[in-house]
Parts: structure tokens; C-alpha cells; sequence
């Protein structure tokens, strides 16, 4: 029997890796790959450190060589090569070699597509301007650090406030430029839940990052030719001398459309589980493919490493006659900026009231890293998400300066894994005074979920706190109480409050709070124990400040008269 001809389209993450597991598996296949940039295999999530001079070498992005794969892998990668079409009934693909100008074809038995994703230039007025750039390759960092020594750029905008916003932010800042970011969303970090991007924008704020959120670029202007700001709908400006659009990409689905082969309702590749698309000669893995995600069974693009890598591998076990599945996504994602790690894994919050699923909970824990008697721990802020009804557990986040990835990632494999909040409870996870605690966070978000579910303690819903009808308790110190407070809440600091049940109404129920839902939680045990309808406001006072920055709305205070006469009545 012949050799397997194996030809790839992208030459990077997916591309790369599927070239190399092929090789691994099939000593006797041919695997060609064709990538039109100029490099195979570099390190796009590097790109951004690069342009802050935390990695100063280029070299040091290029993962492999086209010499590499040959040499060791018997892969022949054809850099500066376009792949421009596909002509499926004859097995063959059109190549376009971009130095000599001519087009070539090459047949194949299996196609591999990774062709990557481009980022979004919205067409704004503006937009190609000198000093407006995106980033996606290695010549586009080049050209960015260029720009900056070139111009002795000074300030820079950037559009979006997601990962790779964040990332550039704290780069261009790293090379001494004042960053502005534009933000669409009244957050930074979209995936984050409000409440958790709050940490990160005020982290920005502490880093001297200007942030201006809920307002969209509405051009970019310039002086000759160069831009030298940006403006917002608003009518907003903020100067600068070089512009990063972030605002997320689109899958690269040219040639896979051209060719006729089926895309999905995100407009990415259709792909099976075992990452074979519409035709059966041809694989596609990597942020040009819609996969399902674990949390929702919605398909989704998620454009990230990770699953590359997997669906890669998969696609060359597939191709090789293994049984191969992917198992589909959940969003695990991690970003440093400015020494805060924010993390994420799973379906948020926001996103399960935009479907309206309302079979769901979410605790709020604010434990240290390592023990707090060792030097050196450092809170971190942990939201738990689950499913009411059987505890299953949804999504996390969180954002702290030490360990925080660590945690995301034991709760991400517990929701590739199907685990519950019980389970989290009774992970055994590693412990020595300098990595952890004895009750890891992940055991303690666990537990805290696990005490709802088992009702002993019943949580309350921010949303619901401007018609609740409740009364509100503030269960902290005297002290902290009078630097601000939730609008109507009456305090009795947890330590008096067994002495002073008596000032508490029986006849409606009783919201409690605490700074960050731990005080408010034993204050609520108290309670229910005594017979009242206690509720924790899980998250505490931190968290009202960030759902109601202006307080409850005005029309909503008659409860408060109402529930400051019920007091002092009792
Ligand atoms: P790519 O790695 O982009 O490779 C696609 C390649 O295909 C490209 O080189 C392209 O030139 C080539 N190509 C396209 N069309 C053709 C054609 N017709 N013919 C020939 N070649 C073609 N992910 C994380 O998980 N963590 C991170 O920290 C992270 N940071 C990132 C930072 C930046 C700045 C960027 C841009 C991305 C980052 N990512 C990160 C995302 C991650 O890099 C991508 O998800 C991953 O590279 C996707 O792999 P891929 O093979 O699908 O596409």
C-alpha cells in the first residue's frame, strides 16, 4: 500500500501539532505543510511580551524551524505558501507560492485545515491609518515595536478590553507609555462576571491605565496620514500615537467555504468529534472550527491554544485510524496584568441569565493562597457557579495575585469531568503551609456551595435586592458600617447579634451581609436557628459596590423608611 499524503493548511498551533503527532503515528506518511506567513510554529500568545520588551529576542518566538521538521520529523513545511483553493472531487489543493507568484497543485488523501483566525479591523473612519495595528504575527509585533521607537510614541489606546487588550496594556505601559483602554462593555474582561472584572479595573486604575468603559470607538483620526487619536461615540477623544485594535477575532473560513464545506451558525468550520468536517477526506482544528461547548452544548468558537492542541492531536489520531473524540470546550483562560492573575473556566453567570437558566447558584469565597501565617499569602477572590438542582458544577473565576490558576484549572477539569459541588468539597488537593491551606479554595467554594445545597444556609440574588421586600442586615463592625453601607441596611455586628435578636423582624426576611459573605454566612446560621428566614448575600458589600455603584434605584426607598420603623420598633 502506498504512503499516506497528509497535506496541512497553517502551519502554527494546530497546524504544527497535528504535522507532528501525524509523524509520531505514521512513520511511512508524506505530510507536507503549507503556511503562507513567514514562519511556521512561532509563539503567537508571546507576541504581546514581545512588543513590552519582556522577551526581547524574536528568535525566541519560533518555536521550530522549517530545518527542524525536516530534519526531525521528516515534515517538508513550505513557509510563504498560500493554500488558495480546494478542489475536492479530485483530492487537490491550489498553492499559490507567494515569493515566485505561482500557483501549483498538490493532491492529497487527507487534508488538515487550521488555518487560524483574523482579527477584527472594524471599518471605521480612521482605521488605516499609520500607528492603527492588530496583532496576530510575528511581523506584526515587529511593526508595532518599530512604530514606538520610530515615532518615540508616548501614549497609546487600546481598543478592548479583553485578554489581549489587557496583555498589550500592561506591555505598551511596561515600554513607558501612558495606555488608555476602550471598552464597549461597561466591564473590562467581558468573559468575567462584573463583579469579578471590577478587581481587575480597579488593579488597572492602581497601575496609572486610564479605562473608559461603555462607550465604542467611533473613529480614529490623524495628521498626516499618522494617527494621533481616537474618538468615541460619546464624543470622547484620547490622544495617541499608536493604537492596538483587540476586539476579538473571526474564524479564517475562506477556503473551507469556497471549497463548500458546511460552517455553523458562528460562521466556524462544522466539525465532528473526531474533527472531521462535512467532507470525509478533510480534518479542521483550531480557532477556525465551531465546537460544542461542555457547559451549554452550544457550539462556540473559542479562539485559544489549548483546544488547538488537543483537536490537533485528535484530528491526527483520526486520521490515523485511532478512535479519537474531543471532548469540547469550556473557555479555561488565564491573563496576568500588572501581578494580578485573572482566570476563568465555564459558563458565567451573565451568560446563564442571557439564556435565562435559572437552575443555578453562585457562592463567592475570599480565601488567602497559602496559609496566612506563612510570608507572603495573598487573598484571592473566587466565584463558584453551579447548577441548583444537583449541585453540577458550571463555571468559576477568579482574580488574585498568587495561585489562582492553579484552582481554575482543578475546578476546569471537575466540569470536564461532570463533578459536582460535593465533589469539590472532598478533592484532595495539595497542602504545605507555603503552597495552600489545609481547606483548599477550591474545597471551600466547595463547601460553601455544598451548605446551600444541603440548606443550611440560603443564598440571596443580587438582582433581586431593589424588590426583595426583605429586610437588610449588615452583620460588620460599627466602623466598617459607617465608611458605606447598603442603602437601608440596618447593622448589628455579628458578635452582638445573639443579643440583640429581639431588634430583628420575624414577619419578612432577612438579608444579611458582611464585607465579603463569610460573617454574613455564621450571621446567618444564628438565624435560622432562631427561627428567622435568614439569606446570605453571598459576595458581601464588595459585591454591592460593584452592582450598585449608584445605590438602589430611587424608586425603590420606601422600603427602606419601612424597614428602619420596623427596627427601631423592635
Ligand atoms: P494559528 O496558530 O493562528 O495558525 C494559523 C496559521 O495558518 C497562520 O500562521 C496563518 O498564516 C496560516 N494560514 C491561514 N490561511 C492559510 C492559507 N490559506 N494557506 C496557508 N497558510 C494559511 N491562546 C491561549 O490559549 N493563551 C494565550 O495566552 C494566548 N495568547 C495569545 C496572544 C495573541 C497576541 C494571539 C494573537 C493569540 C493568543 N492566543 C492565546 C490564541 C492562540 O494563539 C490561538 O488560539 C492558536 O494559535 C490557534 O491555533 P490555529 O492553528 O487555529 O491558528
Amino acid at each position: 500500500m502506498s504512503a499516506k499524503r497528509v497535506l496541512i493548511v497553517g502551519g502554527v498551533a494546530g497546524g504544527a501539532s497535528c504535522a507532528a503527532r501525524l509523524r509520531r503515528l505514521d512513520e511511512q506518511a508524506e505530510i507536507v505543510v503549507f503556511e503562507k506567513g513567514p514562519y511556521p510554529s512561532f509563539a503567537n500568545c508571546g507576541l504581546p511580551y514581545y512588543v513590552g520588551d519582556a522577551i526581547s529576542d524574536e528568535a525566541k518566538l519560533l518555536v521550530a524551524t522549517p530545518d527542524l521538521f525536516r530534519t526531525r520529523f521528516n515534515i517538508e513545511v513550505r513557509t510563504e505558501h498560500e493554500v488558495v483553493g480546494i478542489h475536492r472531487e479530485e483530492r487537490k489543493i491550489e498553492v499559490k507560492d507567494l515569493r515566485m507568484a505561482s500557483v501549483y497543485h498538490e493532491a492529497y488523501d487527507a487534508l488538515v485545515l487550521s488555518p487560524g483566525a483574523v482579527p477584527i479591523r472594524p471599518p471605521l473612519p480612521g482605521v488605516s491609518l499609520g500607528g492603527v495595528f492588530t496583532l496576530r504575527t510575528i511581523p506584526d509585533s515587529r511593526a508595532i515595536r518599530e512604530w514606538i521607537q520610530r515615532s518615540n510614541a508616548k501614549r497609546a489606546v487600546v481598543v478592548g478590553g479583553g485578554f489581549i487588550g489587557l496583555e498589550m496594556a500592561e506591555d505598551l505601559a511596561r515600554r513607558g507609555l501612558k495606555v488608555t483602554i476602550v471598552e464597549m462593555c461597561d466591564q473590562v474582561m467581558p468573559p468575567l462576571d462584573r463583579e469579578m472584572a471590577e478587581y481587575v479595573y480597579v488593579h488597572l486604575l492602581d497601575n496609572h491605565v486610564s479605562v473608559h468603559l461603555a462607550d465604542a470607538v467611533a473613529r480614529f483620526e490623524g495628521s498626516e496620514g499618522l494617527v494621533t487619536s481616537v474618538e468615541t461615540k460619546s464624543g470622547a477623544r484620547f490622544q495617541g500615537d499608536v493604537v492596538i485594535l483587540s476586539v476579538g477575532v473571526k474564524p479564517e473560513t475562506k477556503l473551507a467555504k469556497e471549497a463548500g464545506l458546511e460552517l455553523g451558525p458562528r460562521r466556524g468550520i462544522r466539525v465532528d468529534e473526531s474533527m472531521k468536517t462535512s467532507d470525509p477526506s478533510i480534518w479542521a482544528v483550531g480557532d477556525a472550527v465551531e465546537v460544542r461547548d461542555t457547559v451549554t452544548g452550544e457550539f462556540c468558537l473559542v479562539p485559544l491554544a489549548g483546544p488547538a492542541n488537543r483537536q490537533a492531536r485528535i484530528a491526527a489520531d483520526a486520521i490515523c485510524g485511532r478512535p479519537a473524540r474531543f471532548r469540547g470546550v469550556q473557555a479555561t483562560a488565564v491573563c496576568g496584568v500588572f501581578g494580578l492573575t485573572v482566570a476563568t473556566t465555564g459558563v458565567s453567570e451573565k451568560r446563564l441569565l442571557q439564556v435565562k437558566n435559572a437552575d443555578y447558584e453562585a457562592v463567592y469565597v475570599h480565601p488567602t493562597d497559602h496559609a496566612s501565617y506563612y510570608p507572603g499569602a495573598k487573598v484571592m477572590h473566587l466565584k463558584l457557579i453551579f447548577r441548583r438542582s444537583d449541585g453540577l458544577v458550571l463555571g468559576a473565576q477568579a482574580v488574585g495575585e498568587q495561585g489562582v490558576e492553579r484552582r481554575i484549572d482543578v475546578i476546569s477539569f471537575a466540569i470536564q469531568k461532570g463533578a459536582t459541588v460535593f465533589d469539590l468539597e472532598e478533592a484532595e488537593l495539595c497542602y504545605a503551609p507555603q503552597f495552600g491551606t489545609a481547606k483548599d479554595p477550591v474545597n471551600l467554594a466547595g463547601m460553601v456551595a455544598a451548605n446551600v445545597l444541603r440548606g443550611d444556609v440560603s443564598l440571596a440574588r443580587w438582582s433581586d435586592l431593589p424588590h426583595c421586600g426583605a429586610f437588610l442586615l449588615d452583620v460588620r463592625e460599627e466602623e466598617e458600617f459607617r465608611r458605606g453601607s447598603i442603602d437601608c441596611a440596618v447593622n448589628i455586628p455579628l458578635d452582638q447579634l445573639r443579643q440583640r435578636l429581639c431588634e430583628l423582624p420575624r414577619d419578612c426576611p432577612i438579608w444579611v451581609n458582611c464585607a465579603r459573605g463569610h460573617r454574613s454566612y455564621y450571621a446567618v446560621r444564628i438565624l435560622q436557628q432562631s427561627g428567622f428566614a435568614a439569606h446570605n448575600l453571598s459576595g458581601g458589600y464588595n459585591t454591592w459596590e460593584v452592582w450598585y455603584p449608584d445605590g438602589l434605584p430611587s424608586s425603590e426607598a420606601p422600603q427602606a423608611e419601612e424597614q428602619s420603623s420596623q427596627s427601631r420598633a423592635a
